[in-house]
């Protein structure tokens, strides 16, 4: 049900991507709207997109007094739900909720909600590829891009939503007619007391499912399939193992969608993407449009003019005849996995940043194949050099300069270096885009050989 927010006191909390679209969202509805934030002014950007209107600020910590006297307390994902202000508020009975949450009771059009633990934002783009190329009008973004919140005041057919386990914590109604979960293994343990809490939000997308609606799963993924026994939504599954399902699976070099008597045939040597990963990624991009009767090979064109996206196994430049890689985005332990499995061994390996609790082992016989050096930088350093010693050779460095620099001498022609680093990037970096532009800039300038350095 929509919600009404005129003259009601808002307290925003979280001054990222969502918090100042919320900021808007609700001062376009009539509310008296403060914004609050643990960091100090000068450390946030944005604030200047609010420059004018009528917002409290409430920087550098929280006013409890604040939280006490709302009638709304909305919370933007990066926030942990157990910190005091949102405490303070629950025990004096103000509603919490989330920004998907928010947007969701104001939009009617169909939801198609996209998690997973990982390739969540290439499915999400690759349906919005789809979607658009087959001529419809659909608003994609959650964790990606653009916060949800931002198309309550579009005129849209449909979303697609890139939805994250601490997006998912905050709902409540939220309701997609297709909810897709790709695969489910370790992340955000700094976050989680256990795995199975970080599931638990997770599943918290199929909650208000019903018989009517369809969910995408993922058939080789031994969680998700132990995890979704007991949905009520029609479940289609998809298996890049050749595992016989009813949905979508991958047969040697072809995919099969067998779906109520149909039985389509796509060739995958027409996708540009590469890895095994985004063989899983396509087949479950390709659900939904086919459910929804989009003609399959009108779908299967856009999802193979796809490039990829910035930060996930993007090749920079191949130097001296070594070839570099971004994958700044391979911030836990199953990304990297995945994004090693595509190469043959002698990569040269950097990684490490703020640790998010991965349980760092499970890469030691993926780099006992694939992995020659494995240089690591950031807080998670030492621990991963202790998880990970005798599997291949390993080198602590400074930051991520002293990194490319050391890859650049240990890596001989025909060699690969990949960045890719199981962890997250915010105790060097803004972000994993900021972490990805400098890494990309630092091979940028390496010298060719022979070349003055
Ligand atoms: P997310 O939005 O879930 O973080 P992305 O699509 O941004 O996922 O991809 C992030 C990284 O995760 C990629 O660089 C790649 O290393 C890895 N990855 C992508 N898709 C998958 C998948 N289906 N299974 C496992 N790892 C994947």
């Amino acid at each position: 049900m929509k919600l009404n927010f005129n003259h009601k006191r808002v307290v925003v909390i979280g001054a990222g991507k969502s918090g100042l679209a919320l900021v808007r969202f609700f001062l376009e509805r009539g509310a008296t709207v403060a914004l609050s934030e643990v960091r100090k002014r000068e450390q946030l950007t944005g604030l200047d997109s609010l420059a004018g209107l009528p917002v409290r600020f409430d920087l550098g910590g929280h006013n409890l007094e604040l939280f006490e006297q709302a009638d709304l307390i909305a919370v933007s994902p990066g926030v942990p739900l157990d910190c005091e202000p949102l405490q303070r508020a629950v025990s004096c009975g103000i509603p919490v909720l989330g920004e998907i949450e928010i947007a969701a009771r104001e939009i009617t059009v169909p939801i198609i909600g996209v998690t997973g633990t990982n390739g969540k934002s290439t499915t999400t783009s690759l349906i919005g590829e789809i979607m658009q190329a087959w001529g419809k009008n659909v608003f994609v973004g959650g964790n990606l891009g653009t916060p949800l919140v931002e198309a309550c005041s579009t005129k849209i057919d449909g979303a697609v939503v890139e939805l994250s386990s601490f997006q998912l914590e905050t709902i409540d109604q939220f309701h997609p007619t297709i909810g897709m979960l790709l695969n489910l293994s370790s992340d955000h343990l700094d976050r989680y007391p256990d795995l199975q809490s970080y599931y638990r939000a997770k599943l918290k997308i199929f909650s208000n499912m019903t018989k009517a609606d369809f969910v995408v799963l993922n058939a080789d993924d031994p969680e998700v399939c132990r995890l979704t026994d007991d949905l009520k939504a029609t479940k289609v599954w998809f298996s890049a193992r050749g595992r016989l399902v009813d949905g979508m699976v991958r047969l040697g070099e072809k995919l099969v969608w067998n779906w109520a008597g149909t039985d389509i045939q796509l060739p995958l040597s027409s996708l540009q993407l590469s890895g095994e990963h985004n063989i899983e990624n396509a087949m479950a991009a390709m659900i939904p449009a086919l459910l929804q009767g989009c003609p399959a090979e009108l779908a299967w064109q856009a999802v193979c003019s796809f490039t990829g996206l910035e930060h996930r196994m993007q090749l920079v430049r191949q130097l001296n005849g070594v070839s570099w890689y971004n994958d700044s985005k391979g911030t836990n332990v199953g990304s990297v996995m995945k994004s090693l499995a595509g190469f043959a061994s002698g990569v040269t390996l950097i990684a490490g940043g703020k640790d998010k609790g991965g349980d760092y082992k499970l890469l030691r016989p993926l780099l006992e194949q694939k992995v020659k050096h494995l240089i690591l930088i950031g807080e998670a350093a030492q621990k991963m050099a202790a998880d990970l010693s005798g599997s291949c050779e390993i080198r602590l460095s400074e930051g991520l300069k002293s990194a490319v620099q050391q890859a650049y001498k240990i890596t001989p022609s025909g060699g690969t270096v990949l960045l890719s680093p199981a962890c997250s990037s915010f105790d060097m970096f803004a972000n994993f885009q900021a972490r990805g532009v400098e890494f990309e800039r630092l091979v940028q300038q390496l010298p060719l050989e022979g070349e003055a350095s």
